[in-house]
């Protein structure tokens, strides 16, 4: 297969990257560095069937030459301070980014993949959220760039499905996390991790009460994979139901790293949803599939690449 994966620079994006080039495929990658990293594309630089494009999506996508089999649009910030300092560009590259892919896949008679989210369901009324919950978002609050854009995404996906046959998947993600996360985009994986390591408290945004449901990152894979080589064309729930409150996470988080650590509370973002939990039936059904990775080995694993990645960056010692 060839695929155009969109935000191939990005912490899904490397691991889906990855993931094509060993089971044998042909990548094209292209990223802006919004908010990606220049070292998820040099790791795959060598590679003969790895090719770069820097592009922004949303101004348009390379024209390409070969055949492509599927067109995978995961470009989008995705941490809340990344989108909020972005706010124009999430909503294009979720609109205009969106729909360009579309265009290319319809050019090469491709499939086209869209990275939904968790986000489309807001701070939701109901516990936990199948697909066929429609949610509860503040359309123009400050996450709305996000959330709005990628129900725009949703929808025009759906469109073109309708309207011109397209053949596609949309997935709705929830929060996941592992080893080549941008250790500074401010999320709470990455924030209680950096902090720990780094031996300074641990900030809790409000009473640390709301809840969130963390699933590794080669779950993930595993559910697109096995998504692509069905037949679906509405929405799919990928995540973890293990849920956790954001302070017992911190405990967690703080109890591997260094028990003695303060956990300080900080004031809560606005429109922060208060729960979040996947309901996966339809992907067991479907896919049969359901996470394998529990939150102890996932924070094993990415606790591990942070401490590996602080080291290489560590400045060389005077001789
Ligand atoms: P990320 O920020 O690490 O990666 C996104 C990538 O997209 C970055 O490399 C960025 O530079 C690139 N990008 C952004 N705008 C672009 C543009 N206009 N043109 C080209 N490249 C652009 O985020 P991630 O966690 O890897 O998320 C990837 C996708 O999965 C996103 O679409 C996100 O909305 C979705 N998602 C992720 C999560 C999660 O928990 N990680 C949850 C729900 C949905
Ligand atoms: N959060 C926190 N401390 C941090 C970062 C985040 O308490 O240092 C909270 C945040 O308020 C939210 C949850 O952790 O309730 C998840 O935040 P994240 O930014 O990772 O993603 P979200 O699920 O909100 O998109």
């Amino acid at each position: 297969m060839r695929v155009l994966l969109t935000g191939s620079a990005g912490f899904i994006g490397s691991h889906l990257t990855e993931y094509f080039l060993d089971a044998g495929h042909q990548v094209i990658g292209v990223d802006n560095y919004l908010s990606g990293q220049r070292q998820n594309t040099e790791r795959f630089l060598a590679h003969p069937c790895f090719e770069f494009i820097e592009a922004d999506v949303s101004a348009g996508l390379p024209s390409v030459q070969e055949k492509l089999d599927w067109v995978l649009h995961f470009a989008s910030p995705a941490s809340p301070p990344h989108y909020q300092q972005f706010p124009v560009e999430t909503l294009m590259v979720g609109a205009q980014g969106t729909q360009n892919g579309l265009e290319l896949a319809r050019q090469h008679g491709a499939k086209f993949f869209l990275a939904s989210t968790s986000e489309v369901y807001g701070d939701p009324l109901v516990h936990p959220q199948p697909e066929s919950y429609w949610g509860h978002v503040n359309p123009n609050g400050v996450r709305s760039c996000y959330d709005e854009a990628k129900r725009y995404a949703e929808a025009i996906t759906l469109a073109y499905h309708r309207h011109h046959a397209l053949d596609i998947r949309v997935i709705r993600i929830f929060n996941t996390y592992g080893p080549r996360m941008r250790a500074d985009d401010g999320r709470v994986v990455t924030n209680f991790v950096s902090q720990a390591l780094a031996g300074i408290p641990l900030t809790v945004y409000g009473d640390g009460l709301q809840t969130r449901s963390f699933q590794y990152v080669d779950d993930l894979v595993e559910g697109i994979v096995r998504l692509m080589n069905v037949t679906h064309h509405t929405p799919v729930n990928l995540g973890n139901p293990d849920e956790y409150t954001v302070l017992d996470f911190a405990r967690i988080i703080r109890d591997r790293i260094d028990p003695a650590l303060p956990i300080v509370h900080e004031s809560v973002p606005a429109d922060d949803p208060r729960q979040r939990k996947p309901d996966i039936s339809l992907a067991k059904q479907l896919l049969g599939w359901e996470p394998q990775i529990g939150l102890e080995r996932g924070l094993e694993l990415t606790i591990q690449s942070f401490q590996q990645h602080a080291k290489l960056s560590e400045p060389p010692r005077p001789a």
